[in-house]
């Protein structure tokens, strides 16, 4: 069976996209391989490319903070990209480019299992979410193909606009308590046990079900479905100053994709 390790090597000599021919190292991902939460933002940046490490630019010091915030650390998380290597003048990666990088995300999914996947951006949200406005998902738990999904806004969206970062912060705030809910939800029960629930989630008669306890977004009938899938808007980036691991935008958009978008998943 294949490790985190052999899957970076792979990456590293990696030239299935156009990407590689513009890259000083690839960014495969780094962090625990049992780690809790992984993180996954939208591809490096400047910064990034040049270490071979990913979120280590301003947006990386402002992830940073968010961790300490709850009482983490990086090494606690694993942390990666749709696309390990930098898409020239930070520009979005295409959608070819997603598409041959997925096996690596996958396997990463796979190996790691984290309990809890957030998603960093627009990109990173739509590969769960395809046509989401992150305006309105963000913040908000879903179960997507077995997997526990939360987006939030891109760190470096927060570094550019004050409420997207008051967004982020109070995204952010709601993790410890997701993770409670999930452990206690991934603890096997023992017969004859009695499982305490996080005090932040107690509630009086009737007891709710572990899932009713998780801030969902049900869908119109209140039922905790997957979405249906949309077409994703394109991003367009400003390809000026090189950056971290930075989206184009986190801007809110319509749910309706306009004439000519394309699917990424
Ligand atoms: S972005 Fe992904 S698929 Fe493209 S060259 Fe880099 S590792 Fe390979």
């Amino acid at each position: 069976m294949d490790t985190l390790e052999d899957l970076a090597q792979r990456v590293r000599g990696c030239t299935d996209c156009p990407l590689h021919t513009s890259r000083t190292n690839a960014v495969p991902g780094e962090g625990p391989a049992d780690a809790e939460i992984l993180f996954i933002g939208e591809g490096p940046g400047f910064h990034e490319d040049r270490q071979g490490r990913p979120f280590v630019g301003p947006a990386g010091n402002f992830l940073e903070e968010l961790l300490q915030s709850i009482g983490m650390t990086r090494d606690q998380v694993y942390i990666a990209n749709m696309v390990k290597c930098r898409p020239p003048d930070n520009r979005d990666p295409a959608p070819n480019e997603i598409a041959a990088c997925g096996k690596f995300l996958d396997r990463q999914i796979e190996l790691i299992d984290p309990l809890l996947i957030i998603t960093l951006g627009r990109f990173s949200m739509s590969r769960f979410l395809p046509g989401q406005s992150i305006s309105r998902a963000r913040g908000r738990l879903r179960s997507v193909g077995g997997r526990q999904v939360f987006p939030i806004m891109h760190p470096a969206a927060g570094l550019r606009r004050q409420e997207m970062r008051a967004s982020i912060e109070e995204d952010f705030a709601k993790v410890p308590g997701l993770l409670d809910v999930l452990r206690m939800q991934a603890e096997p029960a023992t017969p004859g046990s009695i499982r305490e629930e996080p005090a932040h989630y107690a509630t009086e008669t009737p007891p709710p079900s572990l899932w009713d306890m998780l801030p969902t977004a049900p869908d119109a009938a209140g039922a905790n479905t997957p979405p249906v899938e949309h077409p994703v808007e394109p991003q367009h980036p400003t390809p000026d100053e090189p950056s971290s691991d930075e989206p184009s935008s986190d801007e809110p958009s319509s749910d309706e994709p306009p004439a000519g978008q394309q699917r990424l998943f």
